[in-house]
């Protein structure tokens, strides 16, 4: 099933970040994106396929960049 994300959105994904968080924002959708892990601010880049595949399911999304996650 194709999961919704776009700019903004705030991810989970089957594998977590070392820090120990596994929450990602999507900083930049494009061809190629970029995610930001929300624990630890470290910024990755990914192909989109790549991303999609990688995502275990969506939590909610920011706005323009602001971030009010729970961990
Ligand atoms: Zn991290």
């Amino acid at each position: 099933m194709e999961q919704e994300i776009k700019l903004g959105s705030v991810l989970v994904l089957k594998k977590g970040h070392p820090c120990g968080v596994n929450k990602w924002e999507i900083v930049r959708f494009g061809t190629d994106c970029k995610i930001k892990c929300l624990g630890c601010g470290r910024i990755v880049l990914i192909d989109r396929p790549t991303l999609k595949k990688a995502i275990k399911k969506v939590v909610g999304e920011t706005n323009e960049g602001t971030v009010e996650i729970n961990h």
